[in-house]
């Protein structure tokens, strides 16, 4: 039975867990794998000497190294946690040394781009079972994480045509003793579903807080002082990093585009409703919205 962080293995899954990239994610995956037992031994890697040692003073792995071939030799399961454009060079840098039959998987917020990217460097006998889960916040780096992040969230696994049911039953086991609902869909489904909950929702924040601070009519200080009118929620989101956001966009480029080019249709209907004084046009909509609110 699931306690309230996830499930506490009598016994690990894993032999040896390798996280590459300890940030938010990555030192949130190894605080919950040692907290519910998920693999004997768990290895940390990072490009970033300050970000290993922090891992190390932190406690948060038995190992932590700067050598990501070195990092994966031996492991049964390899999670990429790096920006979303990162992963190719590091699956360039670990694929000639990953062990046979190891499970290699990630947590990118985008699916095809990141398999297009790590199947070429994947060896025969490995199983690549890409990951999304569907929890963050605004903030990065190793002392950003906690072991409840994936507690009650989504983890959405796109395991290529073909996987081995083993491997994507092991990698879903993983994340539901880590706390998570799992649930599987293609690659390409994925990155549609994700581009309206999630990417177009940032990039809407990103652009109106450029604007808003881009207004000389509006002083910055008026906006920061009367921020909690919707504005505030705004800014936490366009709080997120850069980096990664940055890597979203350039690959979730189609799904990002289709879904745009529906909200500015959207977005003309409204101006017009406004422009024209059509209220009941803007009542029913909002009346639509707010009842989809309801029932989430
Ligand atoms: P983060 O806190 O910035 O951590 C990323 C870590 O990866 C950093 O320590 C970074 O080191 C390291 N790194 C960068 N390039 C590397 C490389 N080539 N080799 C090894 N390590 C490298 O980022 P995050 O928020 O955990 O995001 C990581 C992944 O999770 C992204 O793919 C993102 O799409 C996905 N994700 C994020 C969220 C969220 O809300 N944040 C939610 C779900 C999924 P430096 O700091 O030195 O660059």
């Amino acid at each position: 039975m699931p306690d309230t962080w996830g499930h506490k293995l009598a016994e690990p899954l894993f032999e040896r867990l390798t996280v590459i990239g300890c940030g938010l994610i990555g030192s949130s995956l190894l605080r919950v794998a040692r907290r519910n037992n998920l693999a004997r031994t768990l290895v940390a890697a990072d490009i970033s000497q300050a970000v290993c040692e922090r891992v190390a003073e932190l406690t948060l792995a038995d190992e932590a190294t700067c050598d990501l071939a070195g990092a994966v030799a031996g492991s049964d399961l390899v999670i990429l946690c790096v920006p979303v454009g990162a992963n190719e060079n590091v699956a360039r840098s670990i694929g000639q040394a990953l062990a046979a039959g190891a499970i290699v998987s990630d947590v990118g917020s985008v699916k095809s781009a990141v398999m297009a990217s790590l199947t070429p460097h994947m060896p025969a006998g490995t199983h690549l079972i890409p990951a999304h889960p569907v929890a963050g916040t605004e903030h990065s780096g190793p002392d950003a994480g906690f072991a409840t992040l994936f507690l009650n969230r989504w983890c959405i696994l796109t395991p290529p045509p073909g996987a081995d049911e083993i491997a994507i039953k092991k990698l879903s086991d993983f994340w539901t003793a880590a706390g998570s609902n799992v649930e599987v869909m293609t690659s390409e489904h994925h990155d549609l579903v994700l581009a309206i909950t999630s990417h177009v929702p940032h990039l809407i924040a990103y652009n109106i807080v450029g604007t808003a601070a881009d207004l000389e009519l509006v002083t910055q200080s008026e906006v920061i002082k009367f921020s909690a009118g919707g504005f505030r929620d705004f800014t936490r989101i366009a709080a997120s990093d850069p980096t990664m956001w940055r890597d979203v966009f350039l690959n979730n480029k189609e799904a990002v585009l289709e879904i745009l080019g529906r909200f500015t249709e959207d977005l003309s209907a409204l101006q017009r409703m406004i422009r024209w004084g059509d209220g009941d046009g803007l009542f029913n909509l909002f009346t639509r919205t707010r009842n989809i609110r309801r029932s989430i």
